[in-house]
């Protein structure tokens, strides 16, 4: 069945697992379209510049928000994170299906913009279990981790506001589960 080119935007608190999805997505779909969102955070260790994200001073993400370069941009859990237009056009032009990974005023933002985005939340089973891998990744300070945790309990209230949700127990079966909403959005509009 031919598929009809999409784009998915996907969010969810800090730690549910939306990283880890979306690249295991991408092994199973490698013409899956994914952008590089611009950040003034600083970068952790496993960040590579130009690859996980693009990352800005202040000073540049201010210039480019002024230049009019970013389809969205936000204050997440304290520093900038911003979606470039040049990169979902870039996408998009080459008729990819494609993926946001971006927070809940982000995905809001991008339903004004593209009605026919389609918004899936990412819930981890329990706050427990989200705040066990967190500290489980090891790359937040305690800090951050009480200011994501504060924010996850907010976030968690939008997910009914979203087109789907999935919960990330199982990892298998998230990624299944996860799959299947792609591929119905692609094939039949999200309608079966
Ligand atoms: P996010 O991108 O949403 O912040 P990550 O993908 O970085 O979250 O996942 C947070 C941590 O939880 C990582 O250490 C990851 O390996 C782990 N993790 C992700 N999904 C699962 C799962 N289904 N079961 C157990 N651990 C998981
Ligand atoms: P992290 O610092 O853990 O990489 O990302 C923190 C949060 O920023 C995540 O919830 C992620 O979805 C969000 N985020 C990443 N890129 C963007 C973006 O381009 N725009 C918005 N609005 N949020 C983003």
């Amino acid at each position: 069945m031919s598929r009809k080119p999409r784009l998915f935007v996907i969010s969810g608190p800090s730690g549910a697992g939306k990283g880890t999805l979306v690249s295991a997505i991408r092994e199973e779909r490698p013409d899956l379209g994914l952008t590089v969102s611009a950040t003034t955070r600083p970068p952790r260790p496993h960040d590579v510049p130009g690859v996980t994200y693009h990352f800005l001073s202040d000073e540049e993400f201010d210039r480019r928000v002024a230049n009019g370069d970013f389809l969205e941009w936000a204050d997440v859990h304290g520093h900038k994170y911003g979606t470039l237009r040049s990169e979902v056009d870039r996408l998009i032009d080459a008729g990819k299906s494609v993926i946001l990974e971006i927070d809940v005023q982000g995905a809001f933002n991008v339903r004004r913009i593209y009605p026919d985005a389609v918004l899936i939340f990412i819930e981890p089973p329990s706050l427990e279990v989200l705040e066990r891998r967190l500290r489980g990744r090891g790359t937040e300070d305690e800090a951050s981790i009480e200011l994501r945790m504060r924010n996850a309990r907010h976030e968690m209230e939008l997910a009914d506001r979203y087109d789907e949700r999935v919960v990330n127990d199982d990892l298998a079966k998230a990624v299944g589960d996860l799959g299947d909403v792609l591929k119905r959005y692609e094939t039949d509009g999200g309608n079966s």
